[in-house]
């Protein structure tokens, strides 16, 4: 669907930020409180992070979420001289986040960072993502420029930018999609050529840039990847370069603007509000640029933006699919239609009576919740890699991080999607029509499995570099923990515990053999392991997602037992115990699939596939 001109009378909007949903998984499943006691953060208690939350739960909840329904009906406006105007509403939310100084929350003091953890920063993120995925993206691709800067930038460059991109003053995107470079990043062919005086001249055409052009900040830093001269060929000869749309002077201020321009934004799917732009650089003589680290080694330093960025778009899933799941229940509470099956009387009942209905609303819950709870797993991943006292648990918290950050895109974006598909199913045929807003969060939800490399190509990392991290004990040490787990919720008194406990270790012990397989076939025969590399990254995401969850079922019980009438943990208990029972299952049907190798899919020639043989 295409943007259309003028926007719609604003419809109800029921997204309320999930503080309490996201504090009980920071604090209970992924061990926030952990992290106070690493004395890495001085600041960091469980009053601050409270009330961080609140802050900008509301902020989210009254200011962005609102604006997410008009946004999505106007989009961002491309003008002739290249400008674009943000839809309607977005500088002005934009204004707040950076009173807020919400985009500053994890980063460093010295350039007026906050200092904190960055699951933080992530949960406030999500929030965002959320309430407006479409304006959401703009500080995200900030903080990717901020994380790069931070860890690759001299002295200069951090003195001249950080403080300005991290209050948000400034903003930032990443620019590496060319016409004939997507997965294959390594195919760019931008050009950089030294200017003699420290500076770069930089041409060429990116595409699919995300908040390239805009109204709402007084600048933007566009991250580039382009080519040096007589550079090695694919990833290997790719460096990194720093392109302010206003060149900066010494004093800090603006300058005159650069050799950068919007030529057009695309029209799309979905996330209207977001523009996605067709960059052209140096189309009068060369954009000036700076050099980000060395020459050739911009692809390793575009990693550790990219890293980041996939998490943050697995949170775009649980974000979406949080919004989703709230306006499903609040429909199917009012909805009436049939009768409640047994019940004497005739009349209609709300549709969130029928066992059906509640089995897609129980699906989105749990689905929502386990990834919610893989994602912030992976984020404390990142903060102990950073804040633990001792060296090898930071270097054992790193590969943690790696080997969960392709599950925590992959995983948690296609159950975005498929979240927000069973959303507008519940709706009936008013989930088709516009005016609800849950198709928006459908086409919104599917963009996510695509960028930030394609769900296809997390998978493919998973299998081929993750999977063998310390000669595969990395995943072996994660799938033991998993079975310990098991084993002591099989042990406790609670039933529903002990369902938990049995249906963990059926899922552990299955992902343990078919683990054992991947990596086989990745020494012996690698295209049967790619060929089941997307069903294997399913079953290692839904048994992850089962045993964070059979981790807050425990919590759960633990609060229940003092407090029994908690409806909040009655409901992380029961969600918990129907993802054990419902979903843990759905990994034992993946085996063959996994294991089928790659002959079956080989059987047709490629132009044997097309219907006019
Ligand atoms: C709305 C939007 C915003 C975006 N924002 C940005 C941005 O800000 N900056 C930026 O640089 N880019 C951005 N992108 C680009 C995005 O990252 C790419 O679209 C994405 O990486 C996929 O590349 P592609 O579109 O060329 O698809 P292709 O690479 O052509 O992939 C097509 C299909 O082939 C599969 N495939 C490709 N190679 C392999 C392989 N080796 N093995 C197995 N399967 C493979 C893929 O998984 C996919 O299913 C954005 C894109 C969109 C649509």
């Amino acid at each position: 669907m295409l943007p259309q001109e003028e926007p719609e009378e604003e419809i109800a909007m029921t997204y309320r930020a999930p503080v309490k949903d996201i504090a009980f998984c920071l604090e209970q499943i992924a061990g926030l409180a952990g992290l106070e006691e690493t004395g890495a953060f001085p600041e960091l208690s469980s009053d601050l992070t409270a009330a961080l939350l609140e802050g900008a739960g509301a902020l989210m909840s009254d200011v962005l979420a609102p604006l997410n329904h008009p946004g999505d009906m106007a989009g961002a406006k491309h003008h002739g001289d290249g400008s674009v105007t943000s839809a309607p509403g977005f500088k002005a939310a934009y204004e707040q986040w950076v009173e807020g100084a919400w985009g500053s929350i994890c980063f460093d003091p010295e350039f007026g960072g906050m200092g904190l953890p960055r699951s933080l920063q992530l949960a406030v993120q999500e929030m965002a993502q959320g309430a407006n995925m479409a304006w959401s993206l703009l500080p995200m691709l900030s903080q990717g420029s901020i994380e790069v800067l931070t860890a690759h930038g001299t002295d200069e460059q951090k003195q001249t930018y950080l403080a300005k991109i991290i209050s948000g003053t400034w903003a930032g995107t990443m620019n590496l999609t060319e016409p004939q470079a997507g997965s294959d990043v390594g195919a760019l062919r931008a050009k950089a050529v030294s200017n003699g005086d420290g500076s770069y001249a930089i041409t060429g055409t990116k595409i699919f840039i995300t908040w390239g052009e805009h109204d709402c900040a007084e600048n933007i830093i566009h991250l580039v990847l382009a080519r040096l001269p007589g550079a090695p060929e694919g990833t290997k000869g790719i460096s990194l370069f720093l392109v302010p749309k206003f060149l900066v002077n010494e004093d800090g201020s603006l300058g005159a603007q650069n050799d950068v321009t919007c030529a057009s934004i695309e029209h799309k799917l979905g996330i209207h509000g977001s523009p996605t732009c067709v960059m052209a650089f140096g189309e009068k003589g060369g954009a000036t640029g700076y050099l980000i680290g060395e020459e050739n080694r911009g692809m390793r330093l575009m990693f550790t933006m990219m890293n980041n960025a996939r998490l943050s778009v697995g949170l775009q899933g649980v974000g979406i699919a949080e919004a989703a799941t709230q306006m499903a229940v609040s429909y199917a509470q009012e909805r009436r239609q049939g009768q409640a099956v047994g019940a004497p009387s005739k009349d209609s009942v709300p549709i969130i009576q029928h066992a059906d209905v509640r089995r897609m609303l129980m699906t989105m819950r749990a689905y929502t919740e386990a990834s919610r709870a893989i994602c912030y797993e992976t984020a404390m991943a990142t903060d102990y890699a950073h804040a633990h006292p001792e060296k090898e648990a930071r270097e054992d918290y790193k590969k943690l991080e790696e080997l969960l950050t392709p599950i925590a895109k992959a995983w948690s974006t296609d159950k975005g999607v498929e979240v927000a598909s069973l959303g507008v199913q519940v709706h009936g045929g008013m989930g088709y029509i516009e005016e609800t807003g849950a198709a928006q969060f459908f086409r919104d939800a599917r963009i996510a499995p695509i960028y930030e490399g394609t769900n296809g190509i997390q998978a493919i990392d998973l299998v081929t570099r993750k999977l063998s991290l310390d000669g595969g004990d990395v995943m072996a040490h994660w799938i033991v923990g998993a079975q310990e787990l098991a084993a002591e919720l099989a042990l406790q008194e609670d039933e529903d515990l002990v369902a938990i406990g049995k249906e963990l270790g059926r899922a552990t012990k299955q992902l343990g053999k078919v683990t054992g397989w991947m990596m086989d076939r990745m020494k012996e025969s690698p295209n049967d392991a790619l060929a089941g590399a997307t069903p294997y990254l399913e079953l290692f995401g839904i048994v992850a997602g089962g045993t964070y969850l059979a981790r807050g079922a425990i919590a759960a019980v633990d609060g229940l037992a003092e407090n029994p009438g908690d409806g909040f943990l009655k409901q992380k208990l029961s969600v918990a115990a129907f993802y054990a029972a419902n979903i843990l299952p759905l990994g034992r049907g993946l085996k063959a699939t996994i294991c089928q190798g790659a002959s079956g899919l080989y059987e047709l020639d490629a132009d044997e596939f097309s219907t006019a043989l």
